[in-house]
């Protein structure tokens, strides 16, 4: 890194996007948070705002943006069903009126851009474990496309953008990852699942529970996110980040009840439409390309996450609606 690197987190305010703020800091950066506060929260952001490196700015990126960066990361979009679902035809606009922006913006500074994307990009996937050459198998009309689809045709714009205006991109794409600073309105399934725990309010299932899920510990995930950045400009992705150790929602349930201490009880409750029956990354790719792979068992981040909300419903902060502030 350049002693002085000016760079942009998009979606800074959110749950990855305030780590990846938080470790960019720490490294010596000069970071501009850029975020509308639609999902994230100035809380998640409150610790970082006395260091004189740190500025954040209220904007859309659907809207263009006029700054002078050496690195972008584009986080900015709501990544949980509920609230991708939400409003569809913002999360559309989010994710390819948002990568166009950025894109611009990173082609006039001459700036390397990291594109957020999503494991959702394999949809409800016949390949399994899934691999970055999997097309991936992806309902463009359903409940989910507002997101899947958006971030597809996002991968398609930096790639364009690669080689039509030869920018340096990184793609990633990221597997359900989880840890403290998640809104407790999150509404995914680990945020969910301790709360109503910690709570002794009953653990709903979607469906049976025999879907799967591969979750990371945040802390493992952005250590990957930096290190794609710094990559040689050869390295473009798309490259999956994620955690491979698989468990059905069943089995994550019962770890949250025996971690909790919790005498919550287990139902079910509708599937909804789309939901995926399996995922796990091939992580072959980021092992060789970044010396990477993750380190903390779900156990461990589990605990980690558990301990953050206890503190959560401590300080009666749980109820915050999002956006919220
Ligand atoms: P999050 O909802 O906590 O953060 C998203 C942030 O983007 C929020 O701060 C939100 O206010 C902001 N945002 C949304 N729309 C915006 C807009 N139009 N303009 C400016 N800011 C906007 O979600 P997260 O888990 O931190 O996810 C961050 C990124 O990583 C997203 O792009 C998501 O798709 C991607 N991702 C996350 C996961 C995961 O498991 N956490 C998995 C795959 C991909
Ligand atoms: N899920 C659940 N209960 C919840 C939230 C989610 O059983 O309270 C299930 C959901 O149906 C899916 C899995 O948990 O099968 C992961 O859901 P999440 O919304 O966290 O992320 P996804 O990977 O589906 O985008």
């Amino acid at each position: 890194m350049r002693p002085e690197t000016r760079t942009l987190v998009s979606g800074g305010a959110g749950f990855l996007g305030s780590h990846l703020c938080e470790r960019l800091l720490a490294e010596g950066h000069d970071v501009i948070c850029v975020d509308n506060f639609y999902t994230g929260r100035r809380r998640t952001i409150a610790p970082l705002l006395g260091n004189p490196r740190f500025e954040v700015l209220r904007h859309d990126v659907t809207f263009p943006l006029y700054v002078e960066v050496d690195q972008i990361y584009n986080l900015a979009c709501p990544a949980s069903p509920i609230h991708y679902q939400n409003d569809p035809v913002q999360t559309v606009k989010t994710s390819v009126h948002g990568a166009i922006n950025m894109l611009g913006l990173a082609k006039r500074c001459r700036a390397t851009i990291f594109q957020a994307s999503t494991s959702e990009v394999y949809g409800d996937p016949r390949v399994h474990p899934q691999p970055e050459t999997y097309w991936g198998h992806v309902n463009p009309i359903g409940p989910r496309s507002c997101y899947d689809e958006g971030k597809r045709c996002a991968e398609t714009l930096f790639f364009d953008y690669h080689r039509q205006h030869g920018l340096r991109i990184k793609v990633a794409r990221i597997f359900n990852t989880y840890g403290p600073r998640m809104h407790p309105n999150d509404g995914r399934v680990v945020s969910n699942f301790i709360l109503q725990a910690l709570r002794g309010e009953d653990i709903a299932i979607y469906g049976d529970g025999r879907q799967t899920r591969s979750f990371c510990y945040v802390d493992d995930l952005i250590d990957a996110v930096v290190r794609l950045m710094d990559t040689p400009d050869s390295v473009t992705g798309p490259l999956n980040l994620g955690n491979p150790a698989e468990v059905s929602i069943l089995e994550l349930a019962e770890l949250v009840l025996r971690l909790t201490g919790s005498r919550s009880r287990i139902v079910h409750r509708p599937l909804p439409g789309d939901d995926p029956r399996q995922r796990q990354p091939d992580i072959s790719a980021a092992r060789t390309t970044l010396d990477w792979a993750p380190k903390v068992a779900l156990e461990d981040g589990l605990a980690a996450t558990i301990a953050y909300f206890r503190a959560v419903l401590d300080s009666g902060e749980a109820h915050p609606p999002p956006g919220g502030g």
